[in-house]
């Protein structure tokens, strides 16, 4: 966005909307990366080989507008139908379309306040009205908050970003609760030591599971998500699908995301390689003094209880490391960081040992 505010050439609304701000990109090299949760490791080997097969002569002719191979892998992964699989470009366009397609009812949705900053977003796109329900004190969802009449609920679990995840049985429990809304599970960082409510899909007609191939198979260049459901579900998706775009994912997605979702031995390694890290680096931000959350995903959730996240963060950028904070009330004391590979989880904590010594507690935005 440039700072244009709005112009008569725009359809009604379009001046009122309150877009997304992803993470910063930058455009040079030498960062070290810790602010958009990718995966610090490479694509699986045979994904990319995927990839460049399928730079052919072939790419003149459309792709395969439903993705039958890639739904069958993914069906075939979970134990499910085709039928129970719907394909998106990036699980953040399955998302779009599950609120459009499943989330405008009467009532307004549910969803934790101190979540994915897209939900709002994509309210404020389609009109679904929506209520926030605070997390407890120790920025968990309780349940039972879920328990009044709704249009619909969103969870991402584990939940971003505070990485907590609730356990199945919980889960179980406000489904049993909710039998007549739809309650979306997006399980974007579930690979990294969360129970997917997968298993859960043959009980309750009313879930829909969302993962993204963004994560924990290091391909968000690619853009590929899904969603899983019954297919009462799936069917409204596909119908907004087919009313935007009826190609969403390309053939080199396609033949990409495949491969990836069949590579197990290489996903368990590079998730395996992230919650080791994780846990490393938890325990040395203890040492200097920092308090994290618990966390099932690939970033961690932390606070200094003398240094103000915001300096940390500039000083930290000064050194060319990234993180992410969150200028919101609740959280505006919190760094998120990402899990990079060892040697980037070893290079932050070798800024921060410099930082905190220098950095002025009682006026933390002074430089150092
Ligand atoms: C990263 C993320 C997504 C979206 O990922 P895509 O890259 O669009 O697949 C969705 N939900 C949450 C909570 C995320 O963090």
């Amino acid at each position: 966005m440039n700072g244009i505010k709005t112009s008569p050439f725009w359809s009604t609304g379009i001046d009122q909307l309150k877009a997304y701000v992803p993470g910063e990109q930058p455009q040079t090299d030498g960062w070290v990366k810790l602010n958009t949760n990718e995966c610090p490791y490479p694509p699986s080997l045979r994904a990319l080989q995927a990839i460049r097969d399928g730079v052919n002569e072939k790419l003149r002719l459309y792709p395969d507008p439903n993705g039958t191979a890639l739904k069958g892998a993914i069906a075939t992964h979970f134990g499910l139908g085709a039928d129970q699989v719907f394909l998106g470009n990036g699980s953040d366009e399955v998302l779009g379309h599950a609120f459009m397609g499943l989330l405008k009812h009467a009532l307004p949705i549910l969803y934790p306040d101190i979540s994915y900053s897209f939900y709002p977003v994509w309210c404020g796109l389609y009109g679904i009205d929506y209520t926030q329900v605070p997390l407890t004190a120790g920025f968990e969802v309780d349940v039972a908050d879920y328990k009044v009449p709704n249009g619909g609920i969103v969870l991402p679990n584990p939940n971003a970003p505070t990485g907590i995840a609730l356990p199945l049985s919980q889960l179980r429990e406000l489904l049993e609760h909710n039998r007549g809304s739809v309650v979306i599970i997006d399980e974007a960082y579930v690979d990294f030591g969360a129970e997917s409510a997968v298993k859960l899909i043959p009980d309750f007609e009313n879930l829909l599971v969302v993962h993204t191939l963004s994560k924990s198979r290091a391909l968000a260049g690619l853009r590929v998500g899904y969603a899983l459901g019954h297919p009462v579900l799936i069917e409204a998706l596909a119908r907004v699908k087919d009313s935007f775009n009826s190609y969403p994912l390309d053939r080199l997605a396609l033949a990409g995301a495949q491969v990836a979702i069949e590579d197990n031995t290489y996903f368990e390694k590079i998730t395996q390689a992230v919650i080791h890290s994780r846990d490393w680096l938890t325990t040395e931000l203890a040492r200097l003094g920092f308090e994290t959350l618990p966390s099932s995903a690939n970033f961690i959730f932390t606070r200094h209880p003398l240094h103000s996240a915001a300096g940390l963060l500039a000083r930290l950028r000064d050194k060319k490391i990234l993180v992410r904070y969150f200028a919101k009330p609740r959280i505006d004391d919190h760094l998120r960081i990402s899990i990079g590979t060892q040697p980037e989880c070893e290079a932050l904590v070798a800024a921060l040992q410099h930082i905190l010594p220098l950095h002025n507690a009682t006026n933390p935005e002074a430089s150092v």
